[in-house]
């Protein structure tokens, strides 16, 4: 890969987009009897999770050179069903908007492609436990995989791409992630989608490769209207806020999680994820 820094194509410039990773999540710690098996597992997919995020990070020095646009639908079906054989469950392409870059931060590349990976189910209706710590970094680390892989691919086949980890990228992923068609805005500020309701990790590759944009739209009526006449969410999150508030001015991305009180539940509760279990939408089906 060659390693030289060429000029963003964005910088985040919206003074409400700020966004910083709470260092503290990763000196995250698992509580309760573990086996030790089950540790160096944890410890293992940690360990791969922040390599992944720093690895992500440096995949903007492999863009020299890397000026094709064009592409054809048979080049996103092999893209696509390689992102699936790598373990993308959902995929989907929008334009980056420039005004959900967090402040500051370079973004290498017009076009988003937002990939999802599904958290397992066995894991999440345990939560809060340690299974359910150990499924967060586990998806944490193998979707961030497929994002550099599927990064490195469009970078040799010419096209300018930069991969954003799912454990922190530089753009606002749930507002990319509707745009995109995946899903909808849950009460609680969640990515729902009907294949797994709250239960998946976001990752993002900005890239300058054409995406395909005439995709059929999903209808998500039937989810908005479970979701608001629902609340489970809501009423079972510690961390949830009375009134809901708009995460970034403009995005229509709301949350009602008051963020540090969640983090504060991550770790001292074994990555809670209770959102995630009490979500009917992501029940078995
Ligand atoms: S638990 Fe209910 S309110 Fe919360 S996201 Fe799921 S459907 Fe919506
Ligand atoms: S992880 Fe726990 S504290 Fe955070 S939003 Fe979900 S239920 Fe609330």
């Amino acid at each position: 890969m060659q390693s030289e820094k060429i000029d963003p194509t964005y910088i985040g410039h919206n003074d409400g987009c700020a966004f910083i990773i709470p260092k503290k999540l990763f000196q995250m710690k698992l509580k309760g009897v573990i086996p030790p098996e089950d540790l160096k597992l944890f410890s293992k997919y940690m360990r791969k999770t922040i390599i992944g995020f720093d690895k992500a990070r440096k995949t903007k020095y492999g863009n020299k050179n890397k000026t094709k646009t064009a592409t054809t639908p048979e080049f996103w079906e092999r893209f696509e069903s390689k992102a699936k054989e790598l373990g993308a469950d959902l995929i989907g392409y929008i334009p980056v908007n420039e005004n959900y870059i967090f402040k500051n931060l370079t973004i290498y590349g017009k076009n988003a492609i937002v990939l999802c990976m599904e958290l397992d189910w066995e894991k999440i209706k345990t939560a809060p436990s340690y299974f359910c710590g150990m499924e967060a970094f586990r998806v944490y680390k193998e979707l961030g995989d497929v994002v550099i892989e599927l990064t490195n691919y469009l970078q040799e086949q010419g096209y300018k791409a930069e991969a954003h980890h799912p454990f922190g990228g530089k753009l606002l992923f749930p507002y990319h992630a509707v745009a995109a068609n995946i899903g909808i805005i849950g009460k609680l500020g969640l990515l729902i989608t009907p294949e797994f309701g709250p239960r998946q990790r976001i990752g993002i590759i900005t890239t300058d490769a054409d995406i395909p944009l005439n995709r059929k739209k999903r209808d998500f009526s039937e989810l908005e209207e479970f979701c608001s006449n629902c609340g489970a969410c809501v009423k079972s999150c510690k961390a949830a806020l009375e009134e809901p508030v708009e995460k970034i001015k403009g995005s229509g991305v709301i949350s009602r999680i008051d963020r540090s009180e969640c983090i504060e539940r991550l770790i001292d509760d074994n990555y809670c994820s209770i959102c995630l279990k009490i979500c009917s939408l992501g029940h078995p089906k």
